[in-house]
């Protein structure tokens, strides 16, 4: 099924890829492995390399964190080929998706809480024949009953039974947040990309990603999904799990960590640019780990 929507894709270069961090928290060590994979993937594929803030969850961004996102792009020494975009001054972009989604009646409103999901969160299609107004609710899509499976670079082949494994997703939430599910897949078309290279812990999200941008007529993408840095707790560095903020004044030195932790050739200067441009020279993805936990500890 293609829907007739914004036509705003780029034409489609052989590589595209994409840095899109959420400023929930200052950037830390998990963030510059996948800002470093994702630029030297890029470039040694001759491709392109965006950034994009994904700020759409407001109540959620952490005050500083924006900013420290850009100083550290610019001190770890990464060049955006475009200006960075921010999602919170899209949100008329994804709004029309979930207009022409609504007159194709493939969402609808939905009042159930996490409570009444359930212990596994799969929602069941307890709202869809409901008819309910849509202000004010949850707006979920409807996936149809396949299995939809990709072949990830590093992971090899997933597949998830959409509506078995993981229901009705919601687009837009209650309180009027567009999801990252919908901001992604719109996002990645608008601006042209063809490559994603992310952490591990967003795997399970790609079966949907794809599903909405099948719906929509977009083109599939390239996954490679990254190996975690765990701390010593055995948790995944995140904010939530208060990971360090990287520290611009340690650029080379965190820099030369995530090109080991990555498993690349070591890199023999100590100028950023100059670290990204040999580990482009070198980057060779047959010797990232293929599991989704990287050994050792990071802080
Ligand atoms: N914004 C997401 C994050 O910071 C990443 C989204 C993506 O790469 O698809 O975890």
């Amino acid at each position: 099924m293609t829907l007739p929507l914004l036509k705003g894709g780029k034409d489609a270069a052989n590589y595209v890829g994409r840095f899109a961090p959420s400023p929930t928290g200052p950037l830390h060590f998990g963030s510059l492995l996948t800002a470093v994979a994702t630029y030297c993937d890029a470039r040694s594929h001759n491709g392109r390399w965006l950034v994009r803030i994904e700020d759409t969850d407001i109540p959620r961004i952490y005050p500083g964190s924006e900013a420290h996102i850009l100083r550290c792009i610019d001190a770890f020494g990464f060049i955006p080929d475009e200006e960075i975009i921010f999602q919170k001054d899209r949100l008329d972009l994804y709004e029309n998706v979930l207009a022409e989604l609504q007159a194709q009646d493939l969402v609808y409103a939905c009042q159930c809480t996490r409570k009444m999901l359930g212990s596994n969160h799969i929602y069941q299609d307890n709202c869809r024949n409901l008819q309910l107004p849509f202000a004010n609710q949850a707006i979920r899509l409807k996936v149809a009953d396949v299995e939809i499976c990709f072949t990830d670079r590093l992971q090899g082949q997933h597949c998830s039974a959409l509506k078995r494994d993981l229901g009705d997703f919601v687009l837009k939430r209650r309180d009027g947040i567009i999801n990252y599910q919908l901001a992604v897949v719109v996002d990645d078309y608008l601006q042209g990309v063809t490559h994603v290279v992310r952490g591990a812990d967003l795997l399970d999200n790609t079966e949907r990603q794809i599903y909405l941008g099948a719906l929509l007529g977009y083109p599939r993408l390239d996954y490679m999904h990254l190996p975690l840095a765990m701390n010593d707790q055995g948790q995944k560095l995140s904010k939530q799990n208060l990971a360090q903020a990287l520290d611009i004044n340690q650029a080379p030195q965190l820099l030369q960590q995530a090109i080991h932790a990555l498993q690349q050739p070591k890199v023999d200067t100590d100028h950023p640019e100059i670290m990204l441009a040999q580990a482009i020279e070198q980057w060779d993805v047959s010797r990232i780990p293929h599991q989704i936990e990287l050994q050792g500890h990071y802080l």
